[in-house]
């Protein structure tokens, strides 16, 4: 199942989407065409601390406007997986996915605008069982 939007509460994805970290240091343009793809929350030992939302955008679909030296870079298990946040807020902007590595996930309550917690029947994935750990 994969849940997909064009709008939050009334608030529009734009094609060129703005999303900043908490304290602005980091911004970030996310093209968004289609809106917000296959948003999630996940119940991995990272997410279920984060707590956060993600949608999907690929590679290319994200340009680091301002605050790229702010960006931190935190990995763990496989090291497969780049999680990327601001040193500065410690607030999570993005991550290049393991289990899709030509995808980024982001932060939905990153984008200008959007309340995350007007966002209803996200799907929970199953981090804990993540793809790449079988077999
Ligand atoms: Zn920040």
């Amino acid at each position: 199942m994969s849940v997909n939007l064009k709008e939050i509460d009334g608030v529009k994805i734009q094609p060129k989407h703005l999303a900043l970290c908490h304290c602005g240091s980091v911004k970030i343009e996310l093209d968004l065409p289609d809106g917000l793809i296959d948003l999630r929350r996940c119940d991995c030992s990272l997410c279920r601390r984060r707590g956060a939302i993600a949608a999907s955008v690929s590679l290319d679909g994200i340009t680091v406007l301002e605050g790229q030296e702010h960006l931190k870079l935190y990995q763990f298990n496989t090291n497969t997986a780049k999680h990327y946040f601001c040193g500065n807020c410690g607030v999570y902007t993005h991550h290049q996915r393991r289990s899709n590595p030509t995808q980024y996930g982001f932060n939905v309550a990153c984008l200008e605008g959007i309340n995350p917690l007007k966002v209803e029947g996200i799907p929970t994935y199953d981090g804990v069982n993540h793809p790449a750990d079988q077999g």
